[in-house]
Parts: structure tokens; sequence; C-alpha cells
């Protein structure tokens, strides 16, 4: 039977379809043979079997009957043979487009990687088959592509603090005595960008960081956002914004560390981009299957057309702003990394001066 497999469909569909028609037509012969046999025996006990002759046509009938046999087998043959070319011919007929589509396949190269293949007219299961090739195709491109902007992004962001530490260095080459306070405010500079960059690098190692089920266990929200609060304090103070911490008794299932790190890039939003002497409100509801925390912040807010890319890494609503603020532009993409690893949802609703309400959902276990 495993032999079977390793031939072609065509061949496949060819040997069983002759092995059944091999099988009727043997029992179709034999039932024929064995009835005609039967009427002959009265016949065959007379005493002289040639002297009993066919009465139309004047031959004897035990050599009648043997010409019946060999023509039954003959007529037999030629029917497994006529059947077997048939659907040999018919299996190639119908598995012609799965030919064509593999040829397709076969053809795609990196130059043409995403070029959907030629649809059927047909509506049979080859014609789905290329269907979900090309969904398929289409969603490997988007993919794709989405890495290929992320690449560039990262190399673009990379490359801001090293050219202004280049910039930096060569203007104080061409200075022929620099004085020290010269060289200081360059190191200066070149700390900053330096640090700005080992954020990015370690932001960008974080988005590629994995989910590790052991990790998970249960703890409580409210302390968890009292550690958070008093991480983001010296700069809520800055800013004179009130946080607080409305939860009461929840608890929270995941990777503690990484859901800590993704309710803290989202109390440090709101905070960041709120107006002096604002408020960020954190709440959180118990269903029965999820938990669901909202931070709601009374800040800038966010322009209605932008609220589906806030989350796309590198998205900044107002670029200089936000570089000014220390923020690479991958928080909310990491933000929605660590939530969907841990199978949740994270929302965000907005109004431009007015406010932004993150909403997360995530499953008790
Ligand atoms: P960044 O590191 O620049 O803060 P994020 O990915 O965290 O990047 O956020 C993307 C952009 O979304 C920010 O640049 C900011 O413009 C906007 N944003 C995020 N959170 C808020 C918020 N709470 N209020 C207003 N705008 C926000």
């Amino acid at each position: 039977m495993k032999q079977l497999n390793k031939i072609t469909l065509r061949l496949r569909l060819t040997i069983s379809t002759a092995l059944t028609l091999t099988v009727i037509c043997v029992l179709l012969t034999l039932s024929q043979v064995i009835t005609y046999s039967a009427t002959v025996p009265a016949t065959h006990l007379n005493a002289d079997v040639h002297l009993s002759l066919n009465s139309t046509t004047g031959t004897p009938l035990s050599e009648e009957k043997n010409d019946f046999i060999y023509w039954s087998f003959v007529y037999m043959l030629v029917m497994i043979a006529l059947g077997t070319g048939a659907s040999y011919f018919i299996a190639g007929k119908a598995l012609k487009p799965v030919a064509n589509l593999s040829e397709t396949v076969k053809n795609i190269d990196e130059n043409n990687l995403f070029q959907p293949i030629k649809s059927f007219d047909t509506n049979d299961e080859v014609a789905q088959l290329a269907a979900s090739f090309n969904h398929m195709i289409m969603k490997l491109e988007k993919s794709f592509n989405h890495q290929k902007r992320f690449a560039a992004n990262a190399a673009h962001e990379l490359n801001t603090p090293l050219s202004s530490i280049i910039a930096n260095i060569e203007v104080l080459q061409m200075d022929e005595h620099p004085t020290v306070q010269e060289y200081k405010e360059v190191l200066d500079d070149t700390l900053a960008e330096a640090q700005r960059m080992s954020l990015l690098v370690y932001d960008l190692l974080k988005m590629n960081s994995s989910l590790n089920r052991d990790n998970c266990e249960s703890f409580d929200a409210k302390t968890m956002f009292d550690d958070i609060i008093f991480t983001v304090l010296e700069s809520s103070n800055e800013k004179n914004v009130r946080i607080d911490n409305n939860i009461t008794d929840i608890t929270l299932f995941g990777d503690k560390a990484l859901l800590q790190r993704a309710f803290l890039n989202l109390v440090q939003n709101a905070v960041k981009y709120n107006e002096d002497n604002g408020a960020v409100i954190i709440s959180a509801v118990q269903r029965e299957e999820s938990v669901t925390v909202t931070i709601e912040d009374t800040g800038i807010g966010i322009p209605e057309g932008e609220l589906e890319s806030v989350f796309e890494p590198f998205y900044r609503v107002d670029t200089s702003r936000s570089r000014a603020l220390g923020g690479s532009g991958l928080g909310l993409s990491i933000v929605k990394t660590i939530i969907e690893k841990h199978r949740g949802k994270i929302e965000i609703e907005s109004e431009l001066g007015g406010f932004s309400k993150i909403t997360v959902v995530l499953p008790k276990k």
C-alpha cells in the first residue's frame, strides 16, 4: 500500500479504477459462465457429449460452451483494458488544473514572489486551492512589507543619533583649539544620543521576546500599579499630574514582568502626553472569563484618523514632541505584542485635546 503513495495521483486513480473494474468484470463474467453452464449439464449428461447438438446452429453443445467461456473472458479483458485506458484519460483531464497549478507555483521565484496565480474559471476544489493560495500570498506580502518597513524605520531611528554624534565630532575636529567646555558639550550630547540608541535597541529586543507560559502566575493588580505609579512619580510630579489607582481586589494572570512593562508604558504615555495639572485614572473590572483594565488620561488626545496607527512600530502623532519626550515610537507596539502574547486585546479611544482611554482585556487564565 505504501508503494502506492510513491506514484502519481493520476496513476493511483487509474489503478484503483482498474482494480474495481477487474473485480466487477470477473464477478459478472463468472456469474454469466456459471448460469450458462447450469443450462448445459442436462445435455452434458448424455452418454455421448459430441452427439448433443445445438438445434439452431448445429454445433456440438460442449464446443459451444467452451466458445462461450472463451469469448466471455476475452470480452472481459477487453472491457478491463478499455475501462483502464478511459479512466487514465479521464483522471488526466480531471487533474490537469492541478498540474497547471503546480507548474505555476513552480515558476514562482524571488522576482515574482507575490504574484497571485491566475484564478480558475471553475468553482471546483482546484479553483478553491488557487484562491487559498492567493490569499496566503497576500498575507505573506503584507507581512513581508511590514517587516521591510520595520527594518527601514529601525535603520532610520538608529541613524538619527549616529548622524548627530558624527556631526558633533566633525565640528569639534574642525576647531583647531577646542576648549574643555566644547569637549564637554560634545561628550554630553554623545552620551545622550548613545543612551537613546541603547533604549531603542533594548525596545527592539523586547519586541521579539517570547512569552514563557511557565513564568505565568496570578498577582495583585493594585500592587503592580502602585509600583508603576512610584516609578513614574518624578515625571508626574514635574507636570503635576495626579494618578488615581482605583483598583481594588483584582487578580491578573500572566508573565508579571512583561505585563508590568506593558502597563508601565501605558501609564508613562498617559503622563507624558498629558496637560500640566492633568489626571490619570486607572481602574479595572473583573468578569467571568477576563479582567478589563482601563487607563484614562485628561491629556492632549490623539486625532481620530491616527488612532489605528499608534500601535504601528515607530508611529508618532507628533514626531518632534514625542522624540523630545524621549519616545522611541515603539512603546505601544511593544504593549500590543505583550497583550496579544497573553491572548488579550487592547483598544484605544481618544478625542483630540480631550482625553485618551486605553482598554486592555486579559483572560483570567
Ligand atoms: P512613544 O515611544 O513615541 O511614546 P508610543 O508607541 O508609546 O511611542 O506611542 C505612539 C504615539 O501615540 C506617541 O508618539 C503619541 O503621539 C501617541 N500617544 C500614545 N499614548 C498617548 C496618550 N495617552 N495620549 C496622547 N497620545 C498618545
